[in-house]
């Protein structure tokens, strides 16, 4: 058996066509064809405005500074997210409080925000991780009683749904993440849903160094050479050549879920007897991305603990990971902020738990197979 790496994209000669067509276009930075990127988009999330970026970090930045925050305001983040999360809320000038997770889905508990919630909170970053979406009518209500604004970090959850509505149209500014591991990929890239129109121009405006009008409108034909800077903006737009990749991607994005949910379900058979395990939670209200099949160790069945699991999974040929290093784990937060494992008592006791297994559209039902009888056999010798 070959070895099975955490991941690999899925990409097919369509995206491929696209991004020659795109080259041989002669237009490779933003214009016709992200325009479409974010129109597509947006019908396939419900969204009313769409903003395509580099990146999901370039969009938590320019959602958290459209906010226009300032020194010694206060953004609630999760402590179990990716490290821009946070660093994006210091980037935008405010600090980031850091708030525990709820034991069984690992996404933002929301009564510990509204505990860690001051008289200078401005905004929640709720993260749905691995794909299932937060508790969003729980944070709506603490956003409303506390004059919050509210940001997703959907970097998991295209596409999902929470209560039926689609993550893309719940609050007022939701950013995807397009990076090579994602659920849908245009290598590096990113995409702001916004509610409102005013807004989502901001945004829009800041995106391309602050300019009143964007390149693509300058350099079309009937276009300007003038332009105004109306703020000193970011460089953070999406290119053609990724627009081209994603617009294929989004057309194949049904397929590529519906062979992740078989996924999930093969691995939820194949693990059901294994008792030194949790399985993924996944709420009735929802409906989950499955972006990750983040499983956890029972320690007190085990004599082995998680680290020496992926140590012995890596040896017999499975690639893993874990999702994620809590913020409050690394030196910056312990160093800047005074961050310990008893700040946060539920994220430090989950995360020395968590294993993600791989999960991506090609995989074969022998590996998935391969994979779980893999995680039986090393739980199964190591009991205690
Ligand atoms: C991947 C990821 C990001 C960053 O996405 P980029 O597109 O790589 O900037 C942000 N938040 C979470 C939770 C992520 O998993």
């Amino acid at each position: 058996m070959e070895p099975i790496p955490f991941y690999k994209p899925s990409v097919t000669e369509d995206e491929l066509t696209e991004v020659v067509d795109t080259l041989r276009s002669g237009w490779l930075t933003m214009g016709p064809r992200t325009r479409q990127f974010e129109e597509e988009f947006a019908a396939r999330v419900d969204a009313r405005h769409t903003v395509a970026v580099s990146s999901a970090t370039a969009g938590l930045h320019l959602g958290l500074d459209a906010m226009d925050l300032e020194p010694g305001d206060e953004v609630l983040v999760p402590t179990i997210t990716f490290a821009s999360t946070g660093s994006t809320v210091i980037h935008a000038g405010a600090t980031p409080i850091l708030v525990d997770c709820e034991p069984d889905t690992l996404n933002i508990d929301v009564e510990d925000a509204a505990r860690k919630c001051g008289p200078r909170t401005k905004a929640i970053v709720p993260v749905h991780m691995a794909g299932h979406p937060c508790d969003m009518d729980a944070v709506h209500s603490l956003a409303e009683s506390r004059s919050l604004r509210v940001m997703e970090d959907a970097a998991h959850a295209i596409p999902a749904a929470y209560r039926g509505r689609k993550i893309g149209s719940v609050s007022e500014l939701t950013v995807f993440s397009f990076y090579a591991t994602k659920n849908l990929t245009t290598g590096e890239g990113g995409m702001v849903s916004v509610a409102d129109e005013e807004l989502a121009n901001r945004i829009q405006m800041r995106r391309l160094h602050g300019m009143s009008r964007d390149a693509w409108k300058r350099y079309g034909t009937g276009g300007s050479w003038r332009y105004d800077v109306a703020y000193p903006g970011f460089k953070y737009n999406m290119t053609d050549i990724a627009a081209a990749i994603g617009l294929v991607q989004l057309r194949r994005l049904d397929e590529l879920q519906q062979r992740r949910r078989e996924i999930v379900a093969r691995y939820r058979l194949a693990l059901a007897d294994c008792d030194a395990l949790e399985l993924p939670t996944c709420r009735p209200e929802v409906d989950h991305a499955w972006h990750l099949f983040i499983v956890r160790m029972e320690h007190d069945r085990l004599s082995i603990h998680r680290d020496e699991v992926i140590e012995k999974l890596n040896a017999a040929g499975v690639g893993t990971s874990v999702h994620f290093i809590p913020l409050h784990v690394h030196s910056y937060y312990r160093e800047k902020y005074g961050y310990n494992d008893k700040s946060l008592p539920e994220a430090s006791k989950q995360w020395q738990r968590m294993i993600s297994l791989p999960l991506y559209p090609g995989l074969s039902d022998h590996q998935v197979d391969f994979v779980a009888a893999q995680v039986t056999e090393i739980l199964r010798q190591n009991r205690r």
